[in-house]
């Protein structure tokens, strides 16, 4: 059935069309032109996405081969090769594609050996009639499609997950992962449990198993022709049950592009987006006339209506939107601003119209308050 706006909508979008553009860059719309946007760890990716656009390649080739400088960087452990570990110490991870033009996307979740799970979701694409493939399978498609392989698990993150696993302590405060006489995970007594490892990484190791980070990627990409593509890729949640699967490979929840209206995408806590179905109820409420920003925020009022507005209980998680319009109007939005001590931050996400790529401030659903 045909969507139509309602005038009231309508009158609604336009004036906050009106005041988002006075408000600043980031919500101007001037038509379909080369823009590629991303999660704050997207600098990079929206960089080479941008080059290949302007070089005239597909926005999907564009975004996959940008997320693979992510996915191959053994320093970012929330996505790809060398991504923190589930609870067995075993590296699990998602992807999905989807192409605008072609109306077609694929997706790969709890891979275990390949390095570059967004370009293998493609492959599930262009290759198969399928849209998903899992596990053991999608290793084994991937082998078939000639990808090596290979261990996925890093010094550095074998080291996060043994602190971590040495850090899981029963009521009694008893791990069976170091001796009795331990008593808690302070770096002193981390270092004689790791003697030769220096005390910088293991002051990183503690944090990732006390903070783990969340550095799942999503980029999304329009050309001056108006075509759109989008990918999310991530090492999900650390210290997840083995065979846990998050929103990132989840097509409507962790990415979604339709042609004729826009793509959207998150990073964070991806239980409470699937329950949303995120990213198409996104692209939906922008087809019904909302703006990127208007749509984002919906979709997180509703992730906060599941918990009945709360907000000790939704101070738990954090979780982003990005969204990107068919006539280039984008927005990053964000449940929570948050703290570091005394100081307040807000989380930013990646833009490149061209040149540099730049950060930008997400708009958050509720501010933290010391
Ligand atoms: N959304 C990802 C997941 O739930 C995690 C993340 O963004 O860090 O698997």
């Amino acid at each position: 059935m045909a969507s139509r706006i309602s005038r009231r909508m309508w009158m609604k979008s336009s004036a906050a069309l009106t005041a988002a553009a006075a408000a600043g860059p980031m919500a101007v719309a001037q038509g379909p032109k080369n823009i590629v946007i991303a999660s704050s760890n997207g600098k990079e990716a929206c960089r080479k996405a941008m080059e290949m656009i302007k070089a005239g390649e597909d926005t999907l080739d564009a975004v996959v081969a940008g997320v693979q400088t992510v996915e191959l960087d053994p320093t970012q452990h929330g996505v790809g090769y060398a991504g923190l570990p589930n609870e067995d110490g075993v590296v699990e991870l998602d992807a999905s594609v989807m192409h605008g033009p072609s109306r077609r996307c694929g997706s790969v979740a709890g891979v275990r050996m390949v390095k570059t799970p967004a370009r293998l979701a493609k492959l599930v694409m262009t290759e198969t009639d399928h849209v998903m493939m899992v596990g053991q399978g999608a290793d084994q498609f991937a082998k078939d499609m000639g990808f090596k392989l290979e261990e996925l698990l890093t010094d550095e993150s074998r080291l996060a997950w043994l602190v971590w696993k040495k850090s899981v302590r029963d009521k009694k405060g008893h791990t069976n992962w170091s001796s009795e006489v331990e008593t808690g995970n302070a770096t002193a007594e981390l270092k004689e449990l790791f003697p030769n490892v220096d005390e910088k990484t293991l002051a990183w190791a503690r944090e990732m198993a006390i903070h783990p980070i969340t550095g799942t990627i999503n980029c999304l990409a329009l050309n001056s022709k108006g075509e759109m593509s989008g990918v999310t890729t991530t090492s999900g949640l650390a210290w997840k049950i083995a065979g846990r699967i998050g929103d990132s490979p989840i097509i409507g929840a962790g990415l979604y592009v339709d042609q004729d209206v826009g793509g959207a995408g998150s990073t964070g806590r991806g239980e409470e987006n699937i329950r949303i179905a995120g990213a198409h109820t996104i692209v939906e409420n922008m087809r019904h006339g909302m703006t990127p920003q208007e749509a984002s925020l919906d979709a997180l009022k509703r992730i906060s209506r599941n918990f009945k507005d709360d907000k000790a209980r939704l101070a738990q998680f954090d979780i982003n939107f990005y969204a990107l319009r068919k006539d280039g109007l984008y927005a990053g939005t964000t449940l929570w601003t948050y703290e570091s001590g005394a100081q307040k931050y807000n989380p930013v996400f990646t833009v490149n119209d061209g040149g540099e790529s730049r950060h930008e401030k997400c708009v958050p659903l509720y501010e933290r308050r010391a």
